[in-house]
């Protein structure tokens, strides 16, 4: 990250009313001039880093070393890239999920909700992901409980303590019970997509 070394302090402007100082509220960096409306913004103004990908400097907090105009498009470009390698297949039935997130029961919800929204024609989303319908619980997985109780129960102990857990078998049948008699489902995005048809009601 480059910095430039030494600028000046950002000072504040002010108009000349009848001989007194009236501030503007506006704040200017000490070395460019620019003209920010906070002193902070003002003070970080050259000193702030220039961005990796357009390597001009930026004033906004981020993470990436990238201005925030950089970090967008690439978070735009990866979202892309996500949808460009879902596989496209025939739709059938069941859940999708679009471009933000958001979820709908079938194919005909979704497009009822974007003609409903009056979205411009040029902004309709062309794919939605598909989704699988799956019982709640269905991970639960009996060695991996095991497993973690052990690892809970050896940071208590002496490690040569020699245990025995009970109620291992009724467990696991109990987890069988829970899965068979559940009826509780969520959706689960399955990385396919289908292209969406807008056909517009007569
Ligand atoms: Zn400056
Ligand atoms: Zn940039």
């Amino acid at each position: 990250m480059r910095r430039i070394i030494g600028a000046k302090k950002p000072f504040e402007l002010f108009k000349l009313v009848e001989n007194t100082h009236t501030s503007t509220g506006v704040w200017a960096c000490g070395k460019c001039g620019r003209l920010y409306e906070q002193q902070e913004q003002a003070a970080k103004c050259c000193e702030a880093p220039f961005c990796n990908e357009c390597k001009q400097q930026y004033i906004e907090a981020s993470y990436y070393a990238l201005c925030p105009d950089c970090v967008k498009k690439r978070n735009e470009l990866k979202e892309q890239a996500r949808w460009d390698k879902m596989p496209l297949i025939e739709y059938e039935n069941g859940p999708v999920v679009d471009n933000n997130g958001d979820y709908y029961s079938d194919l005909e919800e979704f497009i009822d909700h974007i003609i409903c929204n009056d979205y411009d024609p040029d902004d309709r989303p062309g794919y939605v992901e598909t989704c699988d319908t799956v019982k709640i619980g269905r991970d639960l997985n009996i060695d991996r409980i095991m497993d973690q109780i052990i690892e809970d129960m050896m940071e208590e102990l002496e490690p040569d303590y020699n245990y025995k857990i009970q109620g291992e078998y009724e467990l696991r049948e109990a987890i069988q019970k829970f899965k068979t008699i559940q009826t509780e489902e969520t959706w689960i995005p399955n990385r396919k997509k289908i292209k969406v048809c807008y056909n517009e009601p007569h």
